[in-house]
């Protein structure tokens, strides 16, 4: 079965409110074997509600409405549900008594427009609002030829997923055939996407029965597997077959097969070796030894940081010889290898990460244009650096950066 959601808001429509209930929803839904094959977006308009429910019902086995169930005059998605299923309303007295016993167990009275959230489609089972006072609807039944689920759920969204989670997720279950799914996602490091695309799609092309998708990030890319068969097993197998396969060819550029971030498996490696970290940066402003300490436990081994910004404190604090930055420049590969040897001295880490950079979009020059990034890391065995020229803006040179270092300090523990 293929379903569709629409979402209903006039404020969906403008720069201010995302549509993320149907993220959630499709999540869900795939969870049961149901692809989404319609997203729509309707304002507060009863005319084009209409005609918006009388398209999904035409297309789509299951729908699911959300949004428009309030009491206020723009609430309008029960009278226009009905209206394109050519069903009535009709004001159920329990839900009005309930929604009174709501505001009187909160010392407020109910005005009377609230009563309309009482209005429920004919045949309709309505669902439990357990967070707020809007109850959902349930229609399943023939339309026409087909049969069809037609699904109402309140917009708020911690309202709209208790909902599904405890009213919609068995009663949808029940009406579906038998169907496992088995997901996989492998992530990538610091490869290009058309690159890493022209080494796996002549792999996953013979996996026609295992759904691939590539999202690509800054210094990241994910391969999101997933198989759909009525065998749990079975479907776990397609998946990890693939994925065994993608491994191998894109081989130590995979860090992670089991959606771990690169922050957790850096962290893992440092733990496992019994290593330390201290980091000194400076285009990056910190980001490297956020995302190290993003991860509990980190404090086993990330020693600390410094942001040495301006040249006076790369010195100061790193002990970077001022005639180094003189010599090469603050952004070089002598001052990124000085910075990660200097923290790592003062800090007593094990390693020591060094970075500097033009994050732009000001301060490039010809020989060392915005995107240009020196990563260093420092050992007992001696000092790396990887320059980098990136694109994109600003924030997206600090996150590459900060993903290189990342992977620097996996691939030297590996
Ligand atoms: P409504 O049920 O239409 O009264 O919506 C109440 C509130 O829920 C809106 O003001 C939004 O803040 C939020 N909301 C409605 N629809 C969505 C949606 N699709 N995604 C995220 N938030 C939503
Ligand atoms: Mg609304």
């Amino acid at each position: 079965m293929n379903a569709e959601i629409i979402a209903i808001g006039s404020e969906l429509l403008t720069p201010f409110r995302t549509d993320t209930n149907s993220l959630y929803l499709t999540e869900k839904l795939n969870q049961l074997g149901v692809e989404v094959a319609f997203k729509t977006i309707v304002g507060d308009n009863r005319e084009h509600l209409v005609s918006t429910a009388k398209l999904a019902l035409s297309r789509s086995e299951i729908m699911i409405f959300m949004g428009g169930l309030g009491p206020t005059e723009d609430d309008l998605t029960r009278e226009a549900v009905a209206e394109a299923m050519g069903l009535t309303l009709h004001r159920d007295p329990e839900i009005v008594a309930a929604l009174e016993a709501w505001f009187a167990k909160r010392n407020s009275k109910m005005s009377a427009n609230n009563a309309k959230q009482g209005d429920v489609i004919t045949g309709a089972v309505v669902l439990h609002n357990p967070k707020g006072t809007a109850p959902g609807q349930w229609i399943a039944g023939k339309y026409g030829a087909h049969e069809k689920i037609v699904i109402l759920l309140p917009g708020p969204p911690h309202e709209l997923k208790t909902m599904f989670d405890q009213e919609c997720a068995e009663r949808l279950r029940a009406k579906l055939p038998p169907l496992f799914i088995a997901t996989r996602v492998l992530k990538v490091a610091m490869m290009g996407e058309s690159a890493c695309d022209a080494r796996v799609a002549p792999i996953y092309k013979e996996y026609a029965d295992v759904q691939t998708t590539i999202l690509a990030g800054a210094g990241e890319i994910e391969l999101h597997l997933r198989a759909r068969c009525d065998d749990l097993d079975e479907a776990q197998q397609r998946v990890d077959d693939l994925a065994g396969e993608l491994e191998e060819e894109l081989d130590d550029s995979v860090f992670s097969t089991n959606g771990e971030s690169l922050d957790q498996i850096a962290g893992y490696y440092l733990q496992m070796r019994g290593a330390t970290v201290a980091v000194a940066e400076s285009c990056t402003g910190g980001l490297v030894a956020e995302r190290l300490t993003s991860v509990p436990g980190s404090s086993r081994y990330f020693v600390g940081g410094m942001v040495v910004y301006s040249n006076e404190l790369k010195a100061k604090l790193a002990d970077v010889p001022p005639l180094l930055i003189e010599q090469y420049g603050a952004v070089s590969r002598e001052v990124a290898a000085a910075l990660a040897e200097g923290v790592r001295d003062r800090c007593n880490s094990s390693i020591g990460i060094g970075i500097t950079g033009v994050a732009g979009p000001t301060g490039g020059s010809p020989e060392k244009p915005v995107g240009l990034v020196f990563h260093a890391i420092a050992d007992e065995d001696g000092t790396d650096v990887v320059e980098r020229h990136y694109p994109g803006d600003r924030q997206r040179v600090r996150r590459f950066a900060s993903q290189q270092a990342l992977d620097m300090i996996r691939r030297k523990l590996m």
